[in-house]
């Protein structure tokens, strides 16, 4: 235990507030294990792999139950760092971080907050890029990528085309990581504009302008939560003259297209609505402006954590009352093109505004369930609203094909093109075969 070997000192550092200063590996693993030793039942500190060089991936997890999922409560991330040089997300993530566990049972919001949302923070996805940035530097460096070379934030399979770089070990470790919890809502931290941007990165074709999202609507108002909340991201202004964002938000594909970004990974394969964050149009700013940017974020932060707590949630069970997994759970008229499905204990999260919607669960062999919801605006009452399904000619645990590992926008098109012909061949066949008996 990292307290029992420093004794009195580690009391002291908890105690004493958090320098606004660069934390560089040590100092960031230090502080974090001071936090959790400072605050054992409300955090819960563990790495989800290494990277190239071998540094931990340190994720700090906060909530009143921090070690791990409880039905009803939705999960949400932060992601600073994965471009090493870009630096103010790592240290405002460990300024919230600070804010979160000194103001649990003071603040009656952050204490609500807390006790009905788990909050998951990553301060940095590349350590090696980080560490490898020896002067601080506002435009682009050979630290922004990893050990390897690689761009973490083009590293991960794509939705819309064949990502050909091979897969980086904090890429996978993040992949794991999105795959074995429940998340709902993220955000991942970057540095070099002043803007919220969100997902489609990519786009089918040569689409121009805009790849919108069958949850567009969803991401405008995520994004433009985080750019009211901003000190001034809002205004617009952007960095240059020559480039501004309207409302400090922007489409991803239209500010300039990406492939194998993060963010369209959570939302296509991760079932969690993402958004990148550029926070500073310096990438790595000298330390005396730390205390300005947590001050400029700190509400935005805040606010767009409680946004988890949008649209609808609830379980899918059998007769017999046990969660039925992997059953598809909709709304109607937003097809994701890989079927947002029930986790292991049978539980949907289905990020919507305010409005009548209707929701389609489906446990494939049986007949679909739909229902028809009225969605509060409710993020202030920390619970999205509670809509349970109940299918009653189900007792047994059904298990739906899983989702493919590249489900390419453009095969989908053609595979629904094709499946006509194929399902002629098969009648065919099956008539001839009753014929010639
Ligand atoms: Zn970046």
């Amino acid at each position: 235990n990292f307290c029992d070997v420093v004794g009195i000192f580690c009391l002291f550092s908890v105690a004493a507030a958090l320098d606004f200063k660069y934390h560089h590996t040590e100092e960031l693993e230090a502080y974090l294990k001071g936090v959790h030793a400072a605050y054992p039942s409300l955090t819960h500190l563990h790495s989800i792999g290494r990277s190239v060089e071998g540094r931990d991936l340190w994720v700090l997890v906060l909530g009143r139950f921090p070690t791990h999922h409880k039905i009803g409560i939705p999960e949400f991330k932060y992601v600073a760092n994965m471009h090493g040089d870009e630096t103010v997300g790592r240290e405002i993530l460990l300024h919230l971080i600070d804010f979160l566990v000194t103001s649990y049972r003071r603040d009656p919001v952050i204490t609500r907050l807390l006790n009905n949302t788990r909050i998951h923070i990553m301060p940095t996805m590349n350590p090696d890029g980080f560490e490898a940035t020896k002067v601080p530097d506002c435009y682009y460096t050979r630290g922004r990528y990893n050990k390897n070379g690689e761009d973490l934030n083009r590293n991960f399979p794509d939705a819309f085309e064949n990502n050909n770089a091979s897969i980086q070990p904090e890429t996978q470790a993040v992949m794991n990581w999105i795959k074995n919890e429940t998340f709902v809502l993220s955000a991942n931290l970057h540095g070099g504009a002043l803007v919220a941007s969100y997902t489609f990165d990519n786009v089918t074709g040569s689409l121009k302008g805009y790849s919108r999202s069958p949850d567009d609507d969803v991401f405008i108002h995520l994004a433009k939560t985080y750019s009211f909340n901003h000190a001034s991201m809002y205004k617009g202004m952007g960095c240059d003259s020559r480039q501004t964002f309207p409302e400090g938000i922007t489409n991803g594909y239209s500010w300039y297209q990406l492939e194998g970004g993060m963010q369209d990974y959570n939302y296509v394969w991760g079932q969690c609505f993402e958004i990148t964050l550029e926070l500073s149009c310096c990438k790595y700013p000298l330390a005396d402006q730390l205390e300005k940017f947590w001050r400029d974020n700190k509400a935005a932060l805040i606010e767009y954590i409680k946004q988890v707590h949008l649209g609808v949630k609830g379980q899918v069970t059998d007769r017999n009352g046990n969660p039925i997994p992997n059953a598809i759970v909709e709304a109607k008229g937003r097809p994701h093109v890989c079927p947002y499905r029930t986790n292991e204990h049978g539980e949907y999260f289905l990020l919507l505004l305010p409005g009548t919607y209707v929701i389609n669960a489906t446990v494939p062999g049986f007949k679909s369930m739909l229902k028809t919801v009225e969605i509060p605006d409710n993020t202030g009452n920390f619970s999205a609203l509670k809509q349970d399904f109940s299918f009653s000619e189900v007792s047994i645990r059904s298990r739906a094909a899983s989702c493919p590992k590249t489900p390419l926008y453009q095969d989908l098109e053609r595979a629904s093109a094709a499946t006509k012909p194929t399902l002629h061949i098969l009648v065919l066949m099956t008539v001839m075969l009753v014929i010639f008996k």
